[in-house]
């Protein structure tokens, strides 16, 4: 968390206040938390991006993307518990930065919000990013990738699919709780080894994980119980109301109405799934 559905909302949610904007400053908000991963160090950073505008928002897989007009890169990945708010931040001890931006002779502040420190704020130069983001460091969009290709892709690895939808070299954008939810969808045991799986079969899990981010985009996301993930008005995603099998150990399974949902460790990660509606 957030995943691709929860990034996509945050960049929706900026895109009209930072597409075309310029960037008056970017500061470094008051904050004695663990820091989060930034490079370069700031006053670099900062002097860099005072006064570009931005070209672009974007979403890279996981990330948040601004092109700016000198040919700098920001990134701002999230990773657990980061955010990016136009408004109201949830708290104020863990804002981070502050970008004060100008756009149409009004004035808006954006906020990046951590509450663990554990997401990362990066410059890069075109070149840099490139390096870092472009090329095999990341598969394709989960929404972009091809049936084929997916099968291709899963056609060369022996790990189970509930694993290999989560490298990001594989496929980008699919997280923990999306893995469990697509292949419920899909009606596919998550232990499955991914490379036998066969066409027909991954064609299911592509026409899920399409259907379930885009409704999840939709409902703005899912909140958890710990109430961490917020749109960037502050408000909650509703998409959690829409869950099948995350989280819900225990409870009787929405798609049969017989079996339990039942709960399994896979590479030190939680799956959730129907053991009659997934059969191996
Ligand atoms: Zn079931």
């Amino acid at each position: 968390m957030p995943e691709l559905p929860e990034v996509e909302t945050m960049v929706r949610g900026i895109r009209p206040v930072m597409d075309r904007a310029k960037i008056l400053e970017l500061r470094a908000c008051p904050c004695d938390r663990k820091p989060l991963s930034i490079s370069p160090i700031q006053p670099e950073f900062f002097e860099r991006v005072r006064g570009c505008s931005i070209d672009s928002v974007e979403r890279l897989a996981k990330r948040v993307v601004l092109r700016l007009s000198s040919d700098d890169v920001i990134v701002f990945e999230p990773r657990m518990t980061g955010l990016v708010l136009v408004s109201d931040p949830p708290s104020v001890e863990h804002l981070r930065f502050e970008f004060r931006l100008s756009l149409n002779k009004l004035r808006h502040s954006v906020w990046i919000w951590d509450r663990r420190g554990l997401g990362t704020f990066r410059l890069f130069t075109k070149e840099e990013f490139e390096n870092a983001l472009g090329g095999y460091a990341l598969g394709p969009d989960a929404l972009q990738i091809s049936a084929k290709d997916l099968h291709h892709r899963l056609g060369k690895t022996q790990r189970s699919i509930k694993v290999a939808l989560l490298d990001q070299k594989l496929v980008a954008g699919v997280g923990n709780l999306y893995a469990s939810e697509i292949l419920h969808e899909a009606k596919i045991h998550p232990q499955t080894v991914a490379s036998k799986l066969s066409l027909k079969r991954v064609q299911r899990i592509h026409t899920a994980m399409n259907r379930i981010l885009l409704e999840a985009i939709t409902y703005e996301g899912s909140t958890l119980s710990d109430g961490t993930y917020r749109n960037a008005l502050n408000h909650d995603g509703s998409y959690q109301s829409k869950h099948r099998v995350y989280s819900k150990e225990g409870t009787t399974c929405v798609s049969c109405n017989v079996s339990k949902i039942r709960r399994i460790v896979q590479t030190q990660r939680s799956t959730f799934f129907c053991p009659r509606c997934q059969r191996k």
